[in-house]
């Protein structure tokens, strides 16, 4: 990722990441996607807006225009899949894959509320997977009716994806 690919904008409290091509874009074309500040005083460690000011503000371009890499090693050099899978090993002392910080994510947006259909098109899954991650982040969950709603149309859709 490359801090072009971030747009942020401090007034209105949102960033933007560009997602490039991937096995869900049929049109290979690449896709914008938008999310907002957390809304709270002080924002929350995970707040979408936040995090794009801090990696920004760490790779040396707050303006964002820089086609340079967004997140290097110490050394300065270019990140790998394999290196950040290893420093998230080392970190957290636990079993880490590719998909960690993704299942995570859509977990935490499930926890959160934000609703299946907007997950699924956020991390452009086009499969159950999703409806997987919501199950699990869930189960952890005491219910309220926000979250009985989306734990009743995980399973509507899981019936209509399934067929
Ligand atoms: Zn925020």
């Amino acid at each position: 990722m490359r801090i072009q690919d971030v747009l942020r904008n401090d007034r209105e409290k949102w960033a933007a990441i560009w997602l490039p091509i991937s096995k869900s874009d049929q049109q290979g074309a690449g896709v914008w996607r938008t999310l907002s500040c957390c809304g709270k005083t002080q924002c929350e460690v995970h707040c979408p807006w936040r995090l794009a000011s801090k990696v920004m503000e760490f790779a040396g371009d707050m303006l964002g225009v820089s086609d340079d890499f967004l997140f290097k090693d110490v050394r300065g050099r270019t990140t790998t899949k394999q290196g950040v899978i290893a420093a998230c090993k080392h970190l957290f002392s636990k079993e880490v894959t590719g998909h960690s910080r993704r299942r995570s994510g859509a977990m935490l947006y499930v926890r959160k509320g934000l609703p299946i259909q907007e997950l699924a098109f956020l991390g452009r899954w086009r499969s159950s997977v999703v409806l997987a991650y919501a199950e699990e982040a869930l189960q952890e969950k005491p219910m309220t009716l926000i979250n009985l709603s989306i734990f009743y149309l995980s399973n509507y859709l899981t019936m209509h994806l399934s067929t």
